[in-house]
């Protein structure tokens, strides 16, 4: 999953500091050691993680005692924020303001994902009330100009008529003039990709963006390819002047090498990632919430924005406050098991879930799969009202009854009884930790 390696290294680091009440310069300098390591193995640019690393390690030698946290807690909250900042420190939206229409070109090498990409992003804009209009200028493969009217079909989006003999530079023009014609406010102009970096696909491009005003040059990049990425991002960037990077396969991406490393070294943010070969799978990239992944915090906002789309909006709005109070009881285990029932991809939203992965190195691990949510919505239903409350209640003989009357062992009632506990030590240890920038959403 997402940055898994990554969080695992971390997660084992500062779980050294936390045995210690008072930290030392020497027990900071140790963990960062560790941290170099672990950013280097996940493939981060070596001079991204020689700035981080002193950064880090000057603000947390240098830290006043916070009486909320812990000290490996302090450290962990340093290290966050400066993952956060690695990671771009805001949401960048997309320019699509001022003159209509908007235009936004997508570049990259061959297999990156910009044809898919395209898609996704017409789709996403369309919901969001906007007039998308789907340009295909990759003339040398038939296939790809194919593959873009399929998507416009699926998304109901229009797609521009290009043939492969016409030129890239004549299909933006004409393609921006039917879209002033017509009304549509979002051009998106999907290019050819290469294997490699090659002078002409640049100079093609070069000539794109010199034909038509364009709002954004967006550099679409296979996150998996780790530095290999933001090398070509680099090239990109100082040939055309890309405005941002959508990095796509990220959800398979456990690593996280591009992801921190692009920022820092081509001055240019991430706008999107692509979460997987679904229609509906770009999102927005978050920085501090993708630093809260990489901490194992989980991803509580993205969760809950997931939610209020398919669920009760209700519901999530006091899930979201329980999350926040701390006053997350068996009942909403419960009901979040539920929710997550309904909204499919049961891996990828566990991911979002704090501290699951620790859940998962569990030995006795709930497997993200139906039957065990089954299994665990069978035995929460078997408590008492007063048990669901209060966990600590449930003795010896209560887990009997329960296993009992849900048709379960007593070893699977411990077993819900103890992700629910894990849960609970996970959300108190951030309490009070700006992991989760509560309700600001912005706009796309
Ligand atoms: P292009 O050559 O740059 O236009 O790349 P395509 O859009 O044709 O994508 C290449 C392959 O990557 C296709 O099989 C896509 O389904 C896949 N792909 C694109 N984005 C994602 C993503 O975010 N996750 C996953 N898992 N696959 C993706």
């Amino acid at each position: 999953a997402m940055f898994e390696n990554l969080t695992d290294r971390l997660d084992s680091v500062f779980k050294k500091l936390r045995g210690h009440g008072k930290l030392t310069e020497e027990n900071i300098q140790d963990a960062m050691r560790e941290v170099r390591v672990a950013l280097l193995e996940a493939d981060v640019n070596y001079k991204v993680v020689k700035e981080f690393i002193a950064a880090v390690t000057e603000k947390a030698v240098g830290r006043e005692v916070l009486s909320s946290l812990s000290p490996g807690q302090q450290v962990i909250k340093v290290v966050h924020d400066e993952l956060v900042e690695l990671l771009g420190s805001h949401e960048e939206p997309l320019r699509l303001d001022g003159r209509q229409p908007v235009s936004i070109m997508l570049a990259g090498l061959q297999g990156s994902g910009k044809t898919t990409t395209a898609g996704k992003l017409a789709r996403m804009l369309r919901e969001k009330g906007r007039k998308p209009f789907l340009v295909p200028a990759d003339v040398y493969r038939p296939a790809a100009i194919q593959q873009l009217h399929v998507l416009g079909e699926q998304v109901g989006v229009p797609v521009f008529d290009s043939t492969t003999e016409d030129r890239p530079v004549d299909i933006a023009k004409r393609a921006v003039a039917e879209a002033e014609d017509k009304g549509y406010d979002t051009v998106i102009i999907d290019t050819a990709g290469r294997l490699h970096v090659d002078e002409a696909l640049m100079t093609e491009l070069k000539d794109i963006s010199r034909a038509v005003p364009l709002t954004e040059i967006l550099f679409v990049a296979d996150a998996m390819t780790g530095q290999d990425a933001v090398t070509v991002a680099d090239k990109f960037n100082s040939d055309l002047e890309i405005t941002g990077v959508v990095l796509t396969k990220i959800e398979g991406d456990a690593r996280g090498g591009a992801a921190l490393s692009v920022k820092k070294v081509t001055g240019k943010p991430i706008k999107f990632v692509g979460v997987g070969e679904s229609l509906d799978a770009l999102e927005v990239f978050h920085p501090d919430r993708a630093a809260s992944r990489i901490l194992g915090m989980g991803d509580v906002l993205s969760l809950i924005e997931k939610a209020e789309k398919v669920v009760d909006q209700k519901k999530a709005r006091k899930l979201a406050r329980k999350l926040q109070k701390n006053t997350f009881t068996l009942e909403d285990f419960l009901d979040q098991i539920q929710q997550i029932k309904k909204m499919g991809n049961l891996e990828q939203l566990m991911d979002m879930i704090p501290g699951i992965n620790k859940l998962k190195q569990l030995k006795d691990a709930p497997k993200p799969d139906e039957r065990e949510l089954i299994k665990t919505e069978a035995i929460i239903r078997s408590m008492t009202k007063k048990e669901r409350a209060n966990h600590k209640i449930i003795n010896a003989s209560r887990r009997q009854r329960i296993a009992k009357g849900s048709g379960t062992t007593v070893a699977e009632v411990n077993r819900v009884l103890k992700s629910y506990t894990m849960m609970l030590k996970m959300m108190k240890k951030f309490r009070g930790k700006p992991v989760v920038r509560g309700g600001k959403r912005r706009k796309l």
